[in-house]
Formats: C-alpha cells, sequence, structure tokens
C-alpha cells in the first residue's frame, strides 16, 4: 500500500488497449483522478486534446509499467513521464496544474466541454512550444527507457 507523498505525484502513462492511448493520472485528496488523452499530451498552447474522465486510480496505478492483460491490445503500458503536480484549481468541471516532470513542465488546464468529455490545454509559460510534438518526438519510457512495443514484445 502506497501512502500519499508530499508534494502529490503525476504519471503519464502510454497503454497499448483497443486504441494507444495516454493516460494522465493527478494525485489529489489520496487518489489518482484519472483522464484518458487519445493522442496524448501536446506543449503547444493552440493545440487542444480531448482527455476522456476515467474512475480514480489508487496511487500504487502511477507505479506500474509491463504487460496488463485486457481483452484488446497487447495491454503494454510504459511510464511515459512522472514527477510531481501542483494543483493550482481543482473545480468540478476545471482543474489547473503546474507539472514538474522529466517532458512535461509548466502550466496545462483541462477543461470539461460535454458530458463525458473534457480538453487537455497547455498554458502559455516559459516551457510552451509551439508546433512541437513531444509524443513524436520522445516516445520512451522515462523509468526504463523502453518503448510501449519494447514492452509489448519482451511480454
Ligand atoms: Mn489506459
Amino acid at each position: 500500500m502506497t501512502e500519499p507523498q508530499d508534494p502529490p505525484r503525476f504519471v503519464v502513462q502510454l497503454h497499448d488497449a483497443t486504441t494507444l492511448h495516454f493516460d494522465l493520472r493527478l494525485e489529489s485528496g489520496g487518489v489518482l483522478r484519472s483522464w484518458a488523452v487519445p493522442k496524448g499530451p501536446s506543449l503547444d498552447p493552440a493545440v487542444r486534446r480531448l482527455a476522456i474522465p476515467v474512475p480514480d486510480h489508487e496511487l500504487e496505478a502511477a507505479e506500474f509499467e509491463g504487460v496488463d492483460h485486457g481483452p484488446n491490445g497487447t495491454g503494454a503500458k510504459i511510464i511515459w513521464d512522472e514527477g510531481t503536480v501542483d494543483l493550482t484549481r481543482d473545480d468540478p468541471d476545471h482543474v489547473s496544474f503546474n507539472l514538474h516532470g522529466e517532458k512535461l513542465r509548466g502550466g496545462f488546464a483541462l477543461a470539461q466541454t460535454g458530458p463525458d468529455s473534457w480538453i487537455l490545454i497547455k498554458m502559455r509559460d516559459e516551457y510552451a512550444r509551439r508546433d512541437s510534438d513531444i509524443v513524436g518526438d520522445q516516445p520512451h519510457s522515462v523509468r526504463s527507457g523502453r518503448t510501449w512495443q519494447d514492452v509489448a514484445r519482451d511480454g
């Protein structure tokens, strides 16, 4: 059982399930609030990425890298980024936060746009990068250096 840590943590996992997607998880209140982000985060403030809310996960979920056997896809999951998070706004339909990860830094916001849809955007700050593609440029796990395909192949 992992105890809540101070400061709170975040993780972004890249997960090959029914479709390849990213899972963004922010520690808050002793759980990981979670969204599935099909295209993953962007550092470009002009880009709005769909984020689908999913049930809270236990803190232990942030530690998992490996194959999570499910009905679809290979189930491979890597820790694409991780670090600490400061929540600066935590409303039911809007969450603002600063990430201190290896790939993701600075301000981000999640805003609800529909019953089951939110958007993830990068705030304009010194860590914003216009026209960048961090998902494409940096596909590896920050824990192991492996890609999700490496994990899938090694089982
Ligand atoms: Mn997932």
